[in-house]
């Protein structure tokens, strides 16, 4: 694998003339104030460690600009299923290829994808049974970005019925060991990994969470759940357990290092102690938690209970992770009436290095040892050309600025332009009617 040289990188801090030796997939050395040699793949502008979305659900982005006018989440959550009753492993892979190839031109070079459609319309197994798990991976592969499924427990209706309705259906295995056994069937490679994930505490009962837990710590892969993201989830776990979501993961064995809550928008100071100690992560999604009216989540407490954060696209309203980092901080901002809450490194960091954490790649650093999944920034975009420092990427740049977006050492976009897949919002467009019908 040829080298990249880059005029100017984030290495921690910023840096001219960086030189970035790549042995495989990884970076080997790294050299700031280098000369170029001559065969070494020029980045121009300012790199970037990869991105990393840490959250996501592909068929969301067929909601994009369909559902924002009014309503509250659980409207929102109608018109979601709608388009997941549509969806067949056919339409899925191109919808999903679609939607990663958007994150690849956005800089993102991993996505956790939070996997729950995986069965027929009807709640049938396919042939196949993993034949949507199947198509989100191929999907990624297409795209050319690392991908870790976390493929999502989904049981019942929720916390006081354990009722599906009938697109429900289509998310449930049956049981937690039915879950398990088809699970086990996916197989990981250099660009995919496979984990798990808890629902939620609405969809999911105590017993079998605590078996997916077990299930992700014997295998030592990644294990995320959604928690408190709406208030009237809380009030339901209060009113029928007499605690939290967070404590109830706890109690359940899901709470650890390997595990991500996912937004926990609405935590008490005891939530917040026990994801520390657990030394459990946290995943905001700020874009969604904002269109659908969830809540500002205390990224600062998090940061002081010492809970690292990373940051995901979720919903996909917009597919832009600068804008979910600067959002963090933003939104602290109205709340606290102060400024300065969170640093830019340590935004560049939670949309990086915490999300290779998250979804268990060594990946989000430009440093030995890490992956070679690189983001180059056009320093003359209207938006950077008077501050192309790391404060002038995290508060003004755009998923628009990135032009070169390298996974592994391999080039996926060039010049604005997916290497492989050409026409990215054509795709989108054809992809989304397809299941709009
Ligand atoms: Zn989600």
């Amino acid at each position: 694998m040829a080298n990249w040289y880059a005029q100017r990188a984030w290495i921690g801090e910023m840096a001219d003339d960086v030189l970035i030796e790549v042995e495989g997939d990884r970076i080997s050395a790294v050299i700031p104030g280098a000369t170029p040699p001559p065969d070494a793949h020029r980045l121009p502008g300012v790199t970037i460690p990869g991105l990393v979305n840490a959250h996501s659900h592909a068929f969301h982005r067929a909601l994009r600009g369909r559902t924002h006018a009014g309503g509250d989440f659980w409207s929102w959550r109608d018109l979601m299923y709608e388009v997941a009753a549509r969806l067949d492993p056919d339409s899925y892979l191109a919808l999903a290829q679609a939607t990663f190839a958007e994150m690849a031109l956005a800089g993102i070079t991993s996505v956790g994808e939070f996997h729950y459609v995986h069965h027929d319309a009807g709640g049938v197994a396919y042939d196949d049974p993993n034949a949507m798990g199947r198509a989100v991976l191929e999907a990624a592969r297409g795209a050319g970005v690392r991908i870790t499924l976390l493929d999502t427990c989904y049981l019942r209706g929720g916390i006081r019925s354990a009722d599906l309705s009938p697109v429900q259906r289509r998310f449930t295995d049956g049981d937690v060991e039915a879950w398990a056994q088809r699970v086990s069937e996916l197989t990981a490679d250099e660009t995919t990994k496979i984990g798990a994930a808890v629902h939620s505490v609405r969809a999911v009962d105590p017993t079998s969470m605590e078996r997916v837990a077990s299930w992700a710590r014997e295998r030592e892969v990644p294990l995320h759940m959604h928690v408190s993201e709406q208030r009237r989830e809380n009030e339901e776990c209060e009113s029928v357990f007499g605690m939290s979501p967070t404590e109830l993961a706890a109690q359940h064995g899901v709470l650890g290092p390997r595990t991500t809550v996912i937004h926990a928008t609405h935590v008490a100071p005891l939530d917040v102690e026990l994801l520390g100690t657990s030394r459990t992560a946290v995943c905001l999604c700020p874009t969604t938690e904002r269109d659908l009216g969830d809540g500002v989540g205390p990224a600062s407490a998090f940061s002081a209970a010492s809970v690292p954060w990373s940051l995901g696209s979720d919903g996909h309203s917009t597919i832009d992770l600068f804008e979910e980092a600067r959002a963090v901080e933003m939104d602290e901002r109205l709340m606290a009436g102060a400024r300065g809450i969170h640093d830019p490194a340590a935004l560049l960091t939670a949309a990086t290095l915490n999300g290779g954490r998250s979804l268990g790649w060594e990946t989000g650093a430009i440093a030995p040892g890490y992956l070679c999944d690189l983001v180059a920034l056009d320093p003359s975009s209207p938006r950077l050309s008077t501050s192309p420092g790391v404060g002038g990427i995290v508060f003004a740049a755009t998923a628009a600025d990135v032009t070169d977006v390298i996974v592994g050492g391999r080039a996926v976009v060039t010049e604005r332009r997916h290497r492989d897949l050409d026409d990215v919002g054509g795709r989108l467009a054809s992809a989304v009617a397809g299941v709009l019908g």
